[in-house]
């Protein structure tokens, strides 16, 4: 049986208390969407109380440590993650891996954190311009794939990825359907690779510029089974609109 495509909010460094009526909006709309699994990531201050505040929909957080506990002033675990009521975690997202120099060794660890920690994770891969115009994306992704995919004993069908052309996060472009068919099709095969039959069913989101307007056409694409939304994430409005979409 196919999965329901998974639609997940990132709000990376944006809300405070006045956001929950945002989570509230989504969950009370998610009701009507019994076919689309919906989710957000709002920043960790707010999991509890996002945690509080819905019913129907999924809660996570944006990246986690990959020790339990210890002496990492500003850092948070994933146990702590897990207790703060989220169901699952993004790690290696673009913007970790550039600003905070996540290596893949790094997400890998904290990937594999947070499986333990039994939270479900969503590991962000995806290549910048220049290594796109050279005709490396999927060489990149295939290496970013081999080296910060987890590897644990089960708990693998708790693993999402998600395809984030690192170029069109909050640029307003999106790669062409046929680069997005293509790019996924050449993840399933790594994933396969690396888990054999689980790598089949594991879910590969697109994320990066998700709008309403574009999401019927990305989410239509063979092997993409759902979308990491940034922006359009931050009001129930725009978000609502790309879970209709789905
Ligand atoms: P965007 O961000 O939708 O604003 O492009 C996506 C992401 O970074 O997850």
């Amino acid at each position: 049986m196919a999965a329901l495509p998974y639609i997940v909010g990132n709000w990376k460094m944006n809300g405070t208390r006045a956001m929950l009526n945002e989570a509230r909006a989504i969950d009370r709309a998610a009701a009507r969407f019994p076919k689309v699994q919906v989710a957000v990531a709002p920043p960790a201050t707010l999991l509890y109380r996002t945690r509080d505040a819905v019913e129907l929909i999924g809660v996570g957080g944006q990246d986690c440590h990959h020790k339990e506990s210890g002496a990492f002033t500003g850092d948070i675990s994933a146990p702590m993650l897990k207790d703060a009521g989220a169901d699952f975690t993004l790690v290696g997202h673009s913007e970790r891996r550039e600003y905070h120099s996540e290596s893949d060794a790094d997400v890998k660890a904290k990937a594999e954190a947070a499986l333990s920690a039994g939270l479900a994770v969503i590991l962000c891969v995806g290549e910048t311009e220049s290594q796109r115009d050279a005709g490396d994306a999927e060489a990149v992704v295939g290496s970013q794939l081999e080296g910060s995919c987890p590897r644990t004993d089960g708990a693998v069908d708790k693993l999402s990825i998600a395809y984030e052309p690192v170029w069109a996060i909050g640029t307003g472009r999106v790669p062409s359907v046929e680069d997005v068919a293509a790019m996924h099709a050449s993840i399933r095969a790594r994933l396969v690779a690396i888990y054999g039959d689980a790598g089949a069913d594991l879910r590969i989101l697109y994320g990066g510029s998700v709008k309403a307007e574009n999401a019927g056409e990305l989410l239509a694409i063979p092997d993409v089974g759902g979308a990491l939304v940034g922006g359009a994430s931050l009001t129930a409005e725009s978000f609502l609109a790309i879970v209709g979409a789905a």
